[in-house]
């Protein structure tokens, strides 16, 4: 039994066989043949080239039996294998450096892998450098002969996926019918993948470092999504108090917190009504809310339109999303939908609007992206006022840094508004206008962003990456990324009286951390009425409003603002957990 930590990012437990989707390389050490054997060696060679590529094939179509899709990955691999290029590059070594075909191909994929790491940054080559060490795998083990370990689990069964990583697009297809769980072997605590994770309720464990190496599909594997553990090969002790822990899970969220939650207000203890709403990123989501007792809509995530495609979507397609989620919602539930936050990790292949970058996050991603692309924005402005007749719509800008930015996306309204008038095609013309503040600049110009906009909604999933200069995405620096950093309480706070001191303005929080009842004291003492979060967190989040006066989340507040470090404050708040919300699990 091998017990790996990583990072909780979907809660759950999930137990079954391993799928192993890639895994990196394999040292072979320099070996050269005497020139009468290089035929034989280069016969070798191309029947393992051969087999590789029939082994592919089978694969492939076990693997769509399994996740009930078409994959395509290693048909793609087969037609790797067969490539005359490839074969003829790999020959040549072989020819002129004597060396063994073992060596041969492992130098020659090698050189391919490090021409993608010359690659300017912005493109995500993750993927393809996992192709190609996949590949030089599984051509070593036929020349080596080396028989995978175990067979991959039978089709129809249950797996739990193992991956270097999984782009947010991947895990969006996952079907959680039959992918149970997932773990990797990079990403942080708010990456994409996490957030999706945590949609489609699978349960999930980030960043644990190198583990591929050590697990072959078909092994049994334990994914504890709540305390971040994989456990391989778990003993029988082990599983049975894991299937123990699930059905006492199960139990919990269908009974206790769900069904008693649902229809009671998130008021506190003196009195004052919380709003609750859902983040969705998908229009299927909606009932979610409604399902988990959420408010109404506080972040519908857009981007999420460019699953599966690699053109940008109609104005047909968004206004048709958009209607759905505000058909579900109903006249009074509010639905604010954000405008596309494409680029940096999200779907940065998709739009033929994205160009490569040094350094993606700091670039054109977002609202910059559309407001250099006016047609693009253009479009999703005009079907989401178009969708405003179905429902209590919202409209809300991410990563705005600038006032100029959000009167420019102001003004494009304006010109949208117009158009839709003139054309005399039926919209809804006064609907509230939203910033996200998500940029450290944002929080400090929030007096003046306040004079422009109906509400703000804080990203806290990206304000503390800006703000910490720590890559949501990236598990090194994952002790670092923490929203209880005291600089970002700063900020929030900063925000919280900036909107007071413009007329009570609406803030919400939309990032993942509205989604942790240890925050929620916190939230409120600084003023937050609003939280939006995935929607399974909301009968927790109710719970622990329900648990609390004003006058206590107000002391929380104002006593972890006078500490020093992220250590300090979480001790402080999980303290102030246990007091307040001593039914809530830890
Ligand atoms: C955020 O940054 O907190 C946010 C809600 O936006 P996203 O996670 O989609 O970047
Ligand atoms: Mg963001």
């Amino acid at each position: 039994m091998d017990i790996r930590r990583g990072i909780a990012v979907s809660p759950g437990i999930a137990i079954g066989s391993a799928l192993v989707l890639d895994t990196e390389g394999v040292v072979i050490s320099r070996r050269t043949v005497p020139a009468e054997q290089l035929p034989a060696e280069k016969l070798r060679l191309f029947a393992a080239l051969a087999r590789a590529a029939t082994e592919a094939r089978s694969r492939e179509r076990i693997l769509t039996e399994q996740i009930g899709r078409d994959v395509g990955i290693l048909t793609g691999h087969a037609v790797m294998y067969e490539d005359a290029t490839l074969r003829r590059d790999v020959e040549k070594l072989i020819d002129d450096q004597h060396y063994s075909a073992e060596f041969a191909f492992s130098r020659h994929i090698r050189a391919i892998i490090r021409r993608f790491d010359d690659l300017p940054p912005g493109h995500d080559f993750t993927r393809l450098r996992s192709d190609f060490f996949d590949l030089e795998r599984q051509v070593l083990n036929q020349l080596l002969g080396v028989v995978p370990s175990e067979p991959a689990p039978p089709a129809g069964e249950p797996v739990i996926i193992l991956a270097a990583d999984l782009t947010p697009s991947e895990t969006a297809q996952l079907d959680p019918q039959t992918v149970h769980g997932f773990a990797t072997e990079s990403g942080g605590p708010t990456s994409h993948t996490a957030i999706m994770a945590g949609a489609l309720e699978i349960p999930a464990v980030v960043g644990i470092g190198r583990f591929l190496h050590d697990v072959s599909s078909g092994d049994t594997v334990i994914v504890d999504g709540g305390s971040g553990l994989l456990i391989v090969d778990p003993d029988p002790a082990t599983i049975e108090k894991y299937r123990r822990l699930r059905q006492a899970a199960t139990q919990e969220s269908d009974t206790r917190v769900e069904v008693t939650l649902r229809d009671v207000p998130p008021v506190t203890r003196d009195g004052v009504r919380i709003s609750l709403l859902g983040n969705i990123e998908f229009p299927t989501e909606a009932v979610n809310c409604i399902e988990r007792g959420a408010d109404g809509v506080g972040l519908y995530r857009t981007e999420f339109l460019y699953v599966n495609r690699t053109t940008d979507p109609t104005e047909h397609e968004h206004y048709e999303a958009y209607k759905a989620v505000l058909t579900t919602l109903g006249p009074t539930r509010p639905v604010v939908i954000r405008t596309l936050d494409i680029g940096a990790d999200k779907f940065s292949s998709a739009s033929a609007m994205l160009t490569a970058e040094k350094n993606p996050f700091l670039g054109l991603r977002s609202v910059r992206l559309c407001l250099k692309n006016l047609k693009l924005f253009k479009t999703q402005i005009r079907a989401i006022l178009r969708a405003g007749v179905h429902g209590e719509v919202r409209i809300m800008f991410p990563m705005v840094t600038t006032v100029m930015e959000l009167r420019q996306c102001k003004s494009l309204m304006a010109e949208v508004v117009e158009d839709l008038e003139e054309a005399g095609i039926p919209f809804k013309a006064r609907i509230p206008v939203g910033t996200m503040i998500e940029v450290p600049s944002a929080a400090l110009m929030a007096d003046v962003l306040a004079k422009e906009v109906d509400f703000f909604s804080i990203g806290t999933n990206d304000l503390v990456q800006y703000t910490l200069a720590a890559d949501r995405n990236n598990e090194n620096v994952a002790g670092l990324y923490n929203p209880a950093d005291p600089a970002v309480l700063k900020l929030i706070k900063m925000v919280c009286d900036a909107a007071k001191a413009r007329d009570n303005l609406t803030v919400n929080v939309c990032g993942e951390m509205s989604g942790e009842a240890m925050f929620t004291p916190l939230l409120v003492g600084l003023g937050l009425r609003q939280m939006s979060a995935t929607p399974r967190k909301i009968p927790e989040i109710k719970r622990a409003v329900r648990n609390l006066t004003i006058a206590d989340a107000e002391r929380v507040a104002f006593e972890a603002l006078r500490m020093e470090t992220a250590r300090e404050v979480t001790t402080y708040l999980r303290e102030q957990q246990r007091r307040y919300s001593p039914d809530a699990a830890d």
